[in-house]
């Protein structure tokens, strides 16, 4: 993959509906465990960040590394004002390093990547060129990704599984080499290996997402973090997301519809139970369907019940589509 990066412009203006917001760009990279990495990285930001004409931070956050990481930011901070750092005291995983990140960055756009070497900051002028472009997240696609065969193709399987079950068409999920307008991604609450589907969440609200393809290079330093155990979390955030987007916004529905079946079986063995106390069949036939329906019926209850709390939940959590997220608010006020 090859740019002409000297034909990369980037548009920047000061925004001055917002004074809160001082810097354009925040770069938020997670580190676990990559002390070999951290300088080599710092100078290929500064390299890409040369043809940058405005303010960004680099934000590091230590996911409670337990080699010199930690000591190698520190160092660096002294010398590079552009430099924050965060440390986890233990490792909490790379979601929640990312959702700190975002926490702690005061930049308009946020830019994600790996601190391993294996993005190249030099793709970081594309994604905001297509941010200026009006998507609010451009995900990354590792087109010639210099990964493992066994952990490309498990990979491949939960890209598949993911495009076809949520509403947003992308190549590379797991890509961490994003751009995000902050106000779509501050607000997530994410955990697990969520961080994958970050652009499905946020186009719940609205986002517009884009894929661009970036380069990727093979691991130089230490290792990878994940083992297969990932493919098991990897595919129960796959449920839990469904969920998520399928049902967060009216949970009752749900229920109710996995209610439904349970309806009609109590109103075939109550009839049977009817039939049987009518026309006098054996008692045993008679307690059997007067169990069945009392039995199925509590199933149809302790449905609804779930679904009326679950609606109640939802209804004053973040996740309600009755409140209105930030990037809608943006939007309209825009066009106000
Ligand atoms: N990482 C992290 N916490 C973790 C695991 C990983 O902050 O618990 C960081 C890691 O240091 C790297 C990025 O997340 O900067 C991606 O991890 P890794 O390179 O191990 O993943 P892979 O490229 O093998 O999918
Ligand atoms: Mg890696």
């Amino acid at each position: 993959m090859h740019y002409d990066l000297s034909q990369v412009k980037i548009k920047r203006t000061n925004n001055p509906s917002n004074p809160t917001t001082c810097l354009y760009l925040s770069i938020v990279i997670p580190l676990y465990n990559e002390e070999e990495s951290v300088e080599k990285l710092l100078s290929e930001l500064f390299e890409a960040g040369k043809q940058f004409e405005f303010a960004y931070e680099i934000i590091l956050v230590d996911d409670g590394s337990t080699d010199r990481t930690w000591e190698t930011i520190e160092r660096l901070k002294k010398t590079t004002p552009q430099l924050r750092a965060i440390k986890f005291r233990r490792n909490y995983g790379q979601t929640s390093a990312m959702v700190a990140g975002f926490d702690y960055a005061k930049g308009e756009i946020i830019v994600t990547m790996d601190g391993d070497l294996q993005n190249d900051p030099s793709d970081i002028p594309m994604l905001l060129e297509k941010i200026e472009e009006g998507y609010d997240i451009v995900s990354g696609w590792r087109k010639d990704r210099k990964d493992h065969v066994f952990r490309v193709l498990p990979s491949r399987v939960a890209n598949a599984i993911i495009s076809s079950t949520t509403h947003i068409r992308l190549h590379d999920y797991g890509c961490s080499m994003k751009a995000y307008r902050a106000e779509c991604v501050k607000s997530l609450k994410a955990y697990g290996e969520m961080h994958r589907f970050f652009p499905a969440l946020a186009s719940m609200t609205g986002a517009r997402v884009t894929e661009v393809p970036v380069k990727h290079h093979s691991r130089k330093y230490g290792v990878s973090k994940y083992g297969f155990e990932r493919i098991l979390k990897v595919f129960s955030d796959i449920f839990a997301m469904n969920l998520i987007i399928r049902f967060s916004s009216n949970p009752l529905k749900g229920f109710v519809l996995c209610a439904v079946p349970f309806l009609f079986l109590t109103l075939f063995f109550g009839g049977l139970a009817l039939l049987a106390l009518i026309l006098q069949w054996t008692a045993g036939k008679a307690i059997f369907f007067m169990v069945a329906t009392a039995l199925t019926g509590m199933a149809v209850a302790h449905l609804l019940t779930l679904g009326v709390v679950s609606e109640l939940v939802v209804s004053t959590s973040d996740l309600s589509h009755t409140r209105m997220p930030e990037v809608t608010k943006k939007r309209i006020a825009q066009r106000a």
